[in-house]
């Protein structure tokens, strides 16, 4: 009798974390999209220089599902940027999240030099439920301060939905820099106070300018996807980010399909491995921190 009994105490005892909730992984930062379909043949030539190998690109609903297994929670999306040869796939995403509604967050991608955008938006989070939405200026080719995005923030701030703008260079050729540096979002966290923003990727090879504005901004974060395999630079971005005192600023992700959850766990959590006997670390558990990040309360989304 009394083995059982204790056995039954152990059990929930270990299962408190689990049913409050922490800890838990959520992944802030991953893609839904098919090729062909959704990215152009010269998108994929191009997004060769991500990485070192080749990415497979072709991403769908069940190759995600089973890539965000170690996942508690996933934000998912695709990009709409029909100047760099992207279309983003909206139905997929929200289909997707409509299956999965204990896991999938899916934002919308909207573009505003697509006609209709706004009742793409509207659309896409008053009818099919989506979360959040996904903006890539440089990609897209607008300045984040452009006129026709004022209604987008006005709308998220009325409606509650964080922003995740890709701020900071990419690799295709069209996609203007000038719209990519992570400070063009400062006029835009200072019109829209209310407005949580998240900078994707440290805003790279900006993370500087990045980690200097999120520490002015109250509602703007950032996430540390895609950055582990840059290992020198990620390693001086996470110092400078201790030493400005933002590591609670940060949001675990993947970018998948362009890093795995696995590869980016071990190269977040190693990332002290290039420092020098006397150089600078950053805390294993700031780090732990980071990965076990309360993400979708801090963006306003209802877990
Ligand atoms: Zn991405």
């Amino acid at each position: 009798m009394e083995g059982p009994a204790r056995t039954e105490t152990r059990i929930v005892k270990s299962s408190l974390p689990v049913s409050l909730g922490f800890p838990m992984l959520i992944d802030c930062h991953t893609h839904l999209w098919r090729y062909p379909g959704d990215l152009s043949p010269s998108f994929i030539e191009e997004a060769r220089k991500m990485r070192a190998s080749r990415i497979a690109m072709d991403i769908t609903p069940e190759l995600h599902w089973k890539a965000c297994a170690k996942a508690d929670r996933c934000v998912v999306f695709g990009v709409a940027a029909r100047h760099s040869g992207i279309t983003a796939n909206n139905d997929l995403v929200a289909d997707y999240q409509a299956a999965h509604p204990e896991k999938i967050v899916g934002f919308a991608a909207i573009d505003p030099n697509e006609p209709g955008y706004m009742e793409e938006l509207e659309r896409t989070v008053l009818d099919r439920g989506l979360k959040g939405v996904k903006l890539t200026p440089i990609y897209s080719n607008y300045h984040p301060m452009d006129e026709r995005m004022q209604p987008v923030y006005a709308f998220c701030v009325r409606k509650g939905l964080p922003a995740l703008f890709h701020q900071g260079t990419t690799f295709p050729r069209a996609a203007p820099l000038k719209y990519s540096f992570p400070v063009l979002l400062e006029d835009v966290a200072l019109k829209y106070p209310d407005l949580v923003m998240v900078v994707a990727h440290l805003g790279h090879p900006w993370e500087a300018d990045t980690i200097v504005m999120i520490r002015k901004q109250p509602n703007m974060y950032s996430d540390v996807s895609a950055l582990f395999y840059r290992p020198w630079q990620f390693y001086n971005s996470m110092v400078l980010a201790m030493e400005y005192g933002v590591l609670d600023k940060l949001l675990f992700g993947t970018d998948y399909p362009v890093t795995t959850i696995e590869e980016s766990l071990a190269g977040i959590r190693n990332l002290n491995r290039v420092a020098g006997p006397n150089m600078p670390r950053v805390p294993a558990e700031k780090i732990e921190e980071i990965l076990q990040r309360d993400t979708l309360q801090l963006l306003g989304i209802p877990r």
